[in-house]
């Protein structure tokens, strides 16, 4: 472990999925044991994630077949922070998705209107089955006047064979053609954890923020006042953290090599 603060005993904890719990449909060593121990304790906890492309539910569901205890309540996506964001400044606002099924649900779910036209908003997250159409109707909406909302700005996304192009590579087009720079929802944008700490109900003092990758989860954590914890178990090693660290312009309080370091720590900042 590396601490450059004593972290406060947390009232909760904001964890990243992707490279903090599992690496695709593999959990990381001490996931379920350190997730079970929170529960043991009491700690509130929920995942947040940056992908908008399946409902809490399938996440729910994906981490308790990896012997993860989860329930959909204890999953945050960027599709429901969005969605939410969208129904506290437009009520009712009619929306143009460009996502999977899990943007579109998010975005009924809180009430608004999935339109394929006249849209009062383009929300924009990863599509993998993305048309030129689809873009074109974008790019005009904006162009007469719709706002722009982007679930989260991965570039690049890490899969078996290599990368895919992520949403944010999507957005550079649609800021190329449309003219407009989207609202940010996702990590590094405080939105997401700031919609997070909203359903858990604790304050952004007393809430760790828990991932692998300094420029999303660290930066998002520091942004809204959090504790940040790294853990090297993803995107982030010995080796690559120095330059991380200065991308980022951000530095975590505490650094751990795996979860079961992390959760050490966590047993006796509760003294319990
Ligand atoms: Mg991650």
């Amino acid at each position: 472990m590396t601490s450059t603060a004593q972290l406060p005993s947390p009232a909760g904890l904001l964890i990243d999925l992707d490279g903090t719990i599992y690496h695709g449909g593999r959990m990381i060593e001490g996931a379920d044991e350190w997730i079970a121990s929170l529960i043991a304790r009491g700690v509130p906890h929920l995942f947040v994630t940056n992908n908008s492309t399946v409902n809490p539910q399938t996440f729910a569901a994906r981490l308790q077949a990896m012997g993860i205890p989860a329930e959909p309540e204890q999953v945050c996506t960027s599709a429901q922070a969005a969605a939410s964001y969208i129904a506290l400044e437009q009520p009712g606002a009619a929306v143009f998705v460009i996502g999977e099924d899990g943007l579109r649900e998010a975005v009924t779910t809180a009430g608004l209107r999935v339109v394929e036209s006249d849209a009062d908003v383009v929300l924009q997250g990863l599509d993998r089955n993305l048309s030129y159409e689809s873009l074109t109707r974008a790019v005009r909406l904006i162009h007469s006047g719709a706002r722009y909302v982007l679930t989260n700005p991965d570039l690049l996304l890490p899969v078996e064979d290599g990368v895919i192009p992520g949403s944010g590579s999507i957005s550079a087009l649609l800021q190329a053609a449309g003219g407009q720079k989207p609202v940010v929802i996702g990590k590094p944008s405080g939105i997401l954890v700031n919609y997070a700490l909203d359903r858990m109900g604790t304050t952004a003092e007393q809430t760790w923020m828990v991932g692998d990758n300094l420029l999303t989860d660290i930066a998002a954590g520091v942004g809204a006042g959090c504790p940040t914890a790294l853990v090297l178990t993803g995107i982030t090693n010995q080796d690559n953290l120095a330059s991380y660290v200065e991308q980022a312009g951000v530095r975590p309080d505490v650094i751990f090599e795996n979860l079961h370091e992390l959760q050490t720590y966590i047993s006796e900042r509760l003294g319990r």
